[in-house]
């Protein structure tokens, strides 16, 4: 029976849940008012459920939609104002126990070459990650008891946040890994994560354990209770996100508002991000085998759903989408943006970067101070900002400052501080020009004289070499 605060997958995940709102969903799409009513609530910020999320979804009203596009970018302004967030991936190792079927990292693929970082090579990794201006990281491995284990992967955490080139530092570690243990979590909590994250890939019971027929993650109800056990742990700020591709869209979509309910039921604060990836080719994949494939108009839709059911959650696009898809996102309500990836074990510091480690095709290659530039020119401000995290704005003090707007207070200086760094370290000539003038333009724009103040002295702050100023 469904159960949104029962500690069991297949009560807060339940199937005949997911198969009711479906059809609830279908039954009443054409019904304008009841859609209408559902938008007028998203309106006020006031968040939405999965079968509300759901009906707008199968809403194919163009008038209903155009609104629905609207009040996810209004959203997006009022609480992010144009800030994007930019981090990068580090691939620690490609050994893997498990037998996903849509990823090349699974067990039985003999063609991709297997590596595991060692110290030094993550030493060389973070140093070219803050050559490149990064951070704020990722980290991402296969499961492999034996080659990363949790000594291993907090042994490189303390690795990482060590390294300190020139103005370069990692200032928050992000961590996707596989499902673990309660204690687990809290070594990970006690090594200073930002944020755990692990995708669902797919809500569907019968759907997941047909692909992932071997190793650990083939216990559905194990990775599915993950986040409990993360914040039974102490984590805070969960990632949650599904595999667009392997299941329906619609069964996933309404999975992911399932689990977000179900952790604000159960812990008082809903997830940090939602990940929105759809399956990539890869070394022995194919995204062609897989039926479920999702089209640029209707991934757009789903951002714009997410950011209005979830007003206060980030949301992660990775560079598996091309240019032109992440432009489309991020107009309707991403907040988060991977730049300059490399998706292969040793690719940052290794001249070409890629030897067929890598556990899929990126479809944005450009280097970060292109995808700085072009968000730029596209009106939105990057931000390499890791305030809340470092002064302990986490779990529900982050979404409660998010909630009472005065997130603007801290994270516009923030995200400009933190812009004006990267100008002045790593961009080139031509970005430096354009984000100065961005810069002065925000700054010109501050109401309160106090805050323009604060920023402008922060600025001089950082042309004279001062780094680390946030707020
Ligand atoms: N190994 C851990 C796990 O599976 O949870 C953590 C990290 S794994 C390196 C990161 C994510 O990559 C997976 O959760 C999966 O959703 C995604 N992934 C795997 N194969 C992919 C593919 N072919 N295209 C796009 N994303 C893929
Ligand atoms: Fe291993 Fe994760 Fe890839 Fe599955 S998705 S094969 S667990 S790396």
């Amino acid at each position: 029976m469904y159960d949104r605060l029962s500690p069991h997958a297949e009560e807060f995940i339940c199937g005949s849940e997911i198969e009711d709102t479906l059809r609830y969903a279908a039954d009443n799409c054409r019904n304008k008012l009841l859609i209408k009513r559902i938008l007028d609530q998203a309106e006020e910020c006031r968040g939405l459920d999965h079968r509300q999320a759901l009906l707008l979804l199968e809403c194919d009203d163009d008038d209903l939609n155009r609104r629905l596009f609207s009040i996810a970018r209004n959203i997006k302004q009022r609480f992010y104002g144009n800030r994007i967030v930019m981090f990068a991936p580090l691939y620690l190792s490609n050994y893997c126990v498990n037998g996903c079927v849509y990823c090349p990292f699974h067990l039985s693929n003999t063609s991709i070459p297997r590596r595991r970082l060692s110290q030094d090579d993550i030493r060389r990794e973070v140093t070219a990650l803050q050559d490149m201006g990064h951070k704020r990281l990722a980290i991402e491995t296969g499961e492999d008891p034996v080659m990363s284990g949790m000594d291993y992967l907090l042994e490189s955490i303390e690795t990482i946040y060590s390294v300190k080139h020139r103005n370069g530092s990692i200032r928050r570690v992000n961590v996707n890994i596989a499902a673990t243990t309660t204690d687990n979590y809290r070594r990970l909590k006690e090594a200073g994560i930002g944020t755990y994250i692990l995708f669902q890939e797919t809500y569907n019971r019968l759907t997941y354990e047909q692909l992932h027929p071997s190793g650990p993650k083939s216990d559905y109800c194990y990775h599915t209770e993950a986040m409990d056990r993360a914040m039974e742990g102490g984590i805070d700020d969960v990632g949650i996100g599904v595999l667009f591709g392997l299941d329906t869209y619609r069964y996933d979509l309404a999975g992911l508002l399932m689990h977000t309910e179900h952790l604000e039921a159960r812990f008082g604060v809903g997830p940090h991000t939602v990940s929105i990836p759809r399956i990539c080719p890869a070394d022995d994949i194919d995204p062609a085998d897989y039926d479920n494939a999702v089209p640029d108009s209707t991934l757009r839709k789903i951002a714009a759903i997410i950011r209005v059911a979830l007003p206060y959650t980030g949301m992660i696009v990775s560079t598996r989408e091309s240019q032109a898809s992440r432009e489309a996102l991020l107009e309707v309500g991403v907040t988060q943006l991977s730049g300059g990836s490399r998706t292969g074990v040793g690719g940052y510091a290794e001249a070409g970067g890629d030897d067929g480690s890598e556990q899929f095709d990126i479809s944005d290659r450009r280097p970060l101070d292109q995808v700085v530039s072009w968000l730029l020119d596209n009106g939105h401000i990057p931000s390499f900002c890791t305030s809340c995290y470092r002064r302990g704005r986490t779990g529900d003090r982050f979404m409660s400052l998010v909630k009472s707007s005065k997130i603007a207070e801290c994270c516009a200086p923030n995200a400009i501080m933190t812009l004006k760094e990267y100008l002045c370290d790593y961009a080139s000539p031509m970005t430096k020009d354009k984000g100065d003038r961005a810069i002065k333009e925000l700054v010109d724009a501050i109401e309160s004289p106090h805050i323009k103040k604060m920023v402008a002295e922060s600025i001089a702050r950082i042309e004279r070499g001062e780094r680390d100023l946030g707020v």
